[in-house]
């Protein structure tokens, strides 16, 4: 059935072939291999090729260059088999799994098997672990089936649970609207976002805030959804000068469309963008809700990042915050920054939770191809994070769970180092709307501005055999680049409404 594939240009690194037999779940394969060698793997004919990374120095390398496994799928049978010694399979009459995530299952477990690495989310990886707790009757099921971690199915059953009850509350049928932003004040060295560096882009500010309005303008009047929430994410929209910050922010709530929205979140991540004008404007026009994000209280780290503000600027300007009669501030941090330790990822949580937040996000970091993070950096946090990250994360949730909070969303990111998550822990009855109707997928999201992602939600009723939810889900993307989205902002807008309107 399959080819098999002359030796290439990269023979002489140490790889590992997965050749596919009757299936072609290339997607789900990569998203195993990444996990165990941190690689990108390499779509083939009939097969996936991936430097084995992390692996290479393993002994299962001292005989041969290449690690070869088939993953065999027949009428029969779904196998997955290494060395014609070491297999796992199951009749297809008794897959209690979906196909792709049996094929999935059987490479994580054999290659477990076989490297003698587990990692916490197991064979979860490119897919949302609260979607899965939804599916299955109690965490045991995520421990045997998919092999995670005790304590993580735990975690993922928690959040679920929280994320339930704000879709409960939440209208299927409303929309939930997102502006970005996509200006700093300067680039963090682990930024994967499309943000700018705005001292470097003063100039296309004023005409960035008229086609954001000017979109919004020609959009909103023009569908018919009732809107729930507002989230003004970026970059870093505090980064706008005073005057042009009022002008923006006034221009928002001047649509009578968002006059009822239940709940408006506003980004002022950098500290060093916050002034009392611009809180002031904020609280003016409403709003209550907003993120303040150090990422760290570790001065020397923010230094290292490429962040023009120490932990102190975070402080005082989330005591001004608070003196201001914001109600819910979020502050985000990161685990696994580099060459930051446990200790002080550590002592920034405490030092956070002794301010009292509302709510706390706990990221892992993850290095994708638009960060500017040099190859030593990331090989370094890599053998950090074999150290540390996984430590950093556990004692986030156990420390936030004996201190009252709650975890209320959960996404991981594929670039994430060795498949960590990210979760938003709150104190109850503080779960911002917008997060949980973005990553769930469960709500239909209209964003404004270069780079946004719209989306629609469906219900599906021919989920097949291979379906993840129940739901189906369109997409509709911004172009990127800010100084193109200003000469077409009317295309976007039309594209938006025609998403929006087609049944
Ligand atoms: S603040 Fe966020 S969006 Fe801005 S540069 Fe840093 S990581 Fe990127």
């Amino acid at each position: 059935m399959h080819q098999q594939k002359p030796e290439t240009s990269d023979n002489n690194q140490n790889r590992i072939i997965v050749r596919l037999d009757g299936h072609a779940y290339y997607y789900p394969v990569c998203d195993v291999l990444r996990l165990f060698t941190g690689e990108i793997p390499r779509e083939e004919e009939e097969q996936v090729v991936c430097a084995a990374g992390s692996l290479a120095s393993s002994d299962l390398f001292s005989s041969e260059k290449a690690l070869v496994l088939v993953s065999r799928v027949s009428n029969e049978r779904v196998e997955t088999v290494f060395r014609n010694k070491e297999q796992i399979s199951v009749d297809r009459k008794d897959l209690t799994l979906p196909l792709n995530r049996e094929v999935k299952r059987q490479l994580y477990f054999l290659l477990s098997r076989i490297t003698g690495k587990t990692f916490p989310w197991g064979s979860l990886t490119g897919i949302r672990p609260t979607l899965v707790a939804r599916e299955v009757e109690s965490e045991d099921e995520l421990v045997q089936n998919y092999g995670v971690r005790k304590d993580k199915a735990h975690l993922a059953f928690l959040t679920k649970e929280r994320e339930d009850l704000v879709l409960d509350a939440s209208s299927p049928d409303a929309l939930h609207i997102y502006i970005g932003i996509p200006f700093c004040p300067s680039r963090c060295s682990y930024c994967s976002f499309i943000s700018q560096e705005a001292p470097k882009k003063r100039e296309m500010l004023p005409s960035y805030v008229d086609a954001v309005l000017r979109e919004m303008d020609l959009v909103l009047p023009k569908i018919g959804y009732k809107i729930e929430s507002l989230y003004i994410g970026g970059g870093t929209p505090t980064v706008l000068p005073e005057v042009l910050f009022e002008k923006f922010i006034k221009g928002v709530f001047s649509h009578p469309e968002l006059s009822e929205v239940k709940e408006v979140c506003v980004e002022a991540g950098r500290p060093d963008t916050i002034t009392e004008k611009k809180l002031q404007v904020l609280r003016d026009n409403g709003v209550s809700r907003i993120c303040i994000n150090p990422q760290t209280l570790c001065d020397a780290t923010l230094e290292r990042v490429g962040r023009k503000h120490s932990a102190a600027d975070f402080v005082s300007a989330f005591r001004m915050a608070k003196k201001m009669g914001f109600t819910i501030i979020n502050t985000d941090l990161i685990a696994g920054l580099p060459g930051e330790t446990a200790s002080e990822f550590r002592s920034s949580l405490c030092e956070i939770i002794s301010l009292s937040p509302e709510n706390i996000t706990v990221h892992a970091l993850s290095k994708k191809r638009r960060s500017s993070m040099k190859r030593e950096e990331v090989v370094r946090s890599e053998e950090e994070d074999l150290r540390d990250v996984g430590s950093m994360l556990s004692f986030a949730s156990e420390k936030l769970l004996s201190e009252g909070y709650v975890p209320y969303y959960m996404y991981k990111q594929k670039d994430t180092i060795r498949g960590h998550e990210n979760i938003g822990y709150c104190r109850e009855g503080t779960e911002c709307i917008y997060n949980v109707a973005m990553m769930s997928d469960m709500r239909s999201v209209l964003s404004f501005g270069a780079g946004g992602m719209s989306k629609r939600i469906f219900p599906d009723n021919s989920a097949s055999e291979d379906a993840m939810s129940h739901v189906r889900i369109e997409r509709c993307p911004c172009i990127k680049e800010p100084s193109q989205y200003i000469r077409d902002v009317e295309i976007m807008a039309e594209r938006k409404i025609c998403f929006f309107s087609e049944e």
